[in-house]
């Protein structure tokens, strides 16, 4: 058995060091992206800022420091968010009259300014989105996953109606279902959180839902209708047409870094990472193989096709380091690179290269006047392979089948005694807080969310056997 499939945290961790993403620091719980794994991010960054700009919002920024008498003012998000505050005390050797939170999210430092900045129905909907760390002291934490401090971003709007603020709220999440099935190749479900799943404050919440490599959960994006709560709590009112004063309705959405953790545990193999092209740091590595040093030649052809890749605009680096042919394919294979061109001088007398994408066994010989097009076919081609595995790994461990707690206890444990994934199922709810309850404290499997197309619809509760309200899907999550 091999480690992913024996100990997959292990492999997991392994694989993020290797392969150069991130590092420990000596506060706990807080890591350091390295390059690799920031640009990652970036490139994440660049598609979603592009689709929210697209969608008439515009970024800001927000202080990272929350009075404390802010989080007082609405009761659900206190309650929610206090546990996993840390505090700031004390500035230039003084006590501070009231100490301040880092942000685990902006909703009150935002609420407080849009309470000033929104005046009458002329100046809504604001639209705003901020980049931004936040942070959440976890207990325990898992690179990218789960840490203390996170990247990510949140959109926050005020809007003049319910029907306006629902609107951008599945906008939102159908924007993030996109940009993580194109660009990270993993397919997600779409739909509603139970209410003890929703985010503290939230009227409504929303989320796409992953699986993981392992059959895990990775709750990848959220986006919320938060009603009128945080515009009563900061009082946040606008005048409308006929001049009268009227709430705003307001959504927020987030995705953070852990998109990063979940292409990782949704792609990567016993080699190391495998990468989608499209966030890959590096697309393409070429590598000049045999006695490539006596034979200018080489370069020469390699210096022009990285030229080329350059000017398509493709991620392209020429490896011409003096490590052995063997170190750099391993070092390819490692770091997830979609591509790897070889070339050698036999290769060049017959005007051909050997191409070999990251997730296929076999290596493909393309004509060197093709090798252009025949690239940028892989990368293309490379990441539509990655979704269609994605699929087919969701579909082979999601069950339909399992209608009681007995049934899912026996499922958990035959997995457990043949060395397979649990994966998720797809079970009725009554809609009973206490059946919830009950299915993670026998099952540790959570309710991730009500899907809006449920492959089937589930007619009897899996807990109490009563009539079912929604369609659910539970899993181990993270
Ligand atoms: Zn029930």
């Amino acid at each position: 058995m091999s480690l992913q499939q024996s100990d997959f945290s292990k492999w997991y961790i392994e694989t993020i060091q290797k392969a150069d993403l991130m590092d420990y620091t000596p506060v706990r719980g807080c890591i350091a992206f390295k390059p690799d794994g920031y640009e990652m991010w970036e490139h994440i960054q660049e598609e979603m800022d592009r689709r929210f700009k697209e969608t008439g919002h515009r970024n800001a920024y927000f202080p990272m420091l929350i009075p404390e008498s802010f989080f007082e003012k609405e009761k659900d998000h206190i309650e929610g968010f206090s546990p996993e505050l840390p505090w700031v005390t004390e500035a230039a050797g003084e006590k501070l009259e009231e100490r301040l939170a880092l942000r685990p999210t902006s909703e009150t430092m935002i609420g407080h300014l849009y309470s000033i900045w929104i005046k009458s129905y002329r100046d809504l909907p604001v639209l705003i989105n901020q980049w931004a760390n936040v942070f959440r002291w976890e207990k325990k934490t898992l690179p990218f996953i789960r840490t203390s401090e996170f990247l990510w971003q949140e959109g926050h709007t005020a809007h003049v109606d319910e029907d306006d603020a629902r609107q951008e709220t599945m906008q939102m999440l159908n924007i993030y279902k996109e940009v993580v099935e194109e660009l990270l190749a993993i397919p997600v479900y779409d739909g509603g959180k139970t209410p003890s799943e929703r985010f503290a404050g939230a009227v409504d919440t929303y989320s796409i839902e992953a699986m993981m490599k392992n059959g895990k959960a990775v709750q990848a994006g959220t986006s919320h209708y938060l009603g009128t709560k945080f515009a009563e709590a900061f009082n946040i009112k606008y005048l409308n047409k006929e001049n009268q004063h009227q709430y705003v309705h307001t959504t927020s959405w987030g995705t953070s870094t852990r998109l990063i953790g979940s292409v990782i545990m949704v792609h990567g193999d016993e080699q190391g990472l495998v990468l989608p092209p499209r966030i890959a740091p590096t697309q393409v590595v070429l590598i000049p193989v045999g006695p490539w040093k006596k034979n200018p030649g080489i370069m020469e052809k390699l210096d022009e096709i990285y030229a080329a890749l350059k000017n398509k605009g493709i991620r392209v680096r020429l490896d011409d380091s003096d490590q052995s042919p063997g170190f750099k394919f391993n070092e390819c294979e490692l770091k997830g690179v979609p591509v790897r061109i070889e070339l050698g001088p036999r290769d060049l007398e017959n005007n051909q290269a050997l191409l070999k994408a990251r997730d296929e066994g076999e290596k493909q010989i393309i004509q060197l006047d093709e090798i252009i097009s025949a690239i940028e076919t892989e990368l293309t081609m490379m990441q539509s392979r990655l979704l269609e595995k994605a699929r087919l790994l969701r579909y082979t461990h999601s069950h339909t089948n399992i209608d009681t707690l007995q049934q899912l206890q026996q499922h958990i444990a035959s997995s457990k005694d043949n060395g397979s994934i649990p994966g998720w199922i797809l079970a009725g709810w009554c809609g009973n807080n206490m059946c919830e309850e009950r299915v993670k404290e026998e099952t540790k499997f959570t309710s991730r969310n009500i899907p809006f197309n449920p492959p089937i619809t589930k007619n009897s509760c899996i807990c109490c056997g009563e009539e079912a309200k929604h369609t659910v899907w539970f899993a181990h999550a993270y």
